[in-house]
């Protein structure tokens, strides 16, 4: 008589038999739990592309929305950014002179923030940004100061606009200004402090902070030679223009009131001057990128 091996054995082993059975029940059942997440997971980039879809069709800021985008406003342009007028919110500017001095710096197409951007916008926004610095300093004997406000949510990814505001005052003192009021605010609210330093990468924000992940953030750049970004922990009660609020005091307005824009005559005519001013200035005229 043969003895059965302990692997032949075991195919009529009866615990064994049932021990297969039960795998291929498990396997069968992940299978179905591994499908219905999937369809939950399509469901959910399906309405997560819908509602972007939505933001996108409402977006005044993205240059290629053709019913929705500002044209009139828009001061100079390259192949991927453009600089315009303010339209949404008043125009900061020195007590009693003309708003000449506060433009924005956006991608045409929509990006959340400046550290998502890619190569050709940096760029083209790097040389934007230089223009503008020349532009202030030569026509109105101003220093520039960047800032953007970072803030998103799952609903809702607003379109990167860097605000480019000239200052008479002195930089270090805007900047101690600057940490000091964002400083206040945390103790107040009970946060860590969260200030990264973007002098050593020149305020190229793409090179100091990572790409990946939802973050919300402010950052302040004197002069395009970087200055610090300050990570917002609570987007509920850092508004998106409390920087420019900041902005405002330090350039000694008593009060900014920042939701309401210009008349559209108005702007026009600001936008007119400050077209045919910054002509010189404009790095796309001097055989660069060109639209
Ligand atoms: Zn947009």
């Amino acid at each position: 008589m043969r003895i059965t091996g302990d692997d032949e054995y075991k195919k009529y082993d009866l615990d064994n038999a049932n021990n297969f059975d039960s795998e291929l029940i498990e396997r069968k059942t992940r299978k179905r739990h591994e499908e219905g997440y999937q369809k939950r997971e399509e469901k959910r980039s399906d309405r997560h592309y819908k509602q972007h879809q939505r933001v996108l069709n409402k977006c005044n800021q993205c240059y290629f929305n053709e019913t929705r985008f500002l044209q009139d406003y828009v001061i100079a342009e390259s192949d991927t950014v453009y600089v315009a007028f303010p339209s949404s919110i008043s125009p900061l500017h020195p007590q009693d002179k003309e708003p000449l001095t506060h433009l924005v710096i956006s991608p045409k197409s929509h990006f959340g923030n400046f550290v998502e951007i890619d190569e050709q916008i940096q760029t083209e926004l790097r040389n934007f940004q230089k223009s503008i610095i020349a532009f202030y300093l030569e026509c109105f004997g101003m220093q520039t100061v960047f800032l953007e406000t970072s803030i998103q949510s799952d609903h809702f990814i607003p379109h990167a606009q860097m605000e480019c505001v000239g200052f008479t005052n002195d930089d270090t003192d805007m900047e101690v200004f600057f940490k000091k009021s964002l400083q206040d605010d945390d103790s107040e609210w009970g946060t860590h402090k969260k200030i990264i330093d973007t002098k050593a990468r020149k305020g190229m924000i793409w090179r100091c902070m990572p790409s990946t992940g939802q973050f919300n953030y402010v950052h302040i750049d004197f002069n395009g030679m970087g200055g610090f970004a300050h990570v917002i922990e609570d987007s509920k009660k850092f508004g998106k223009t409390k920087a420019l609020e900041v902005l405002g005091g330090a350039m000694g307005h008593d009060f900014v009131n920042l939701s309401i824009p210009y008349r559209k005559e108005k702007a026009e005519k600001y936008v007119k001057d400050i077209r045919q001013r910054f002509k010189k200035y404009d790095w796309t005229r001097y055989g660069g990128s060109k639209k």
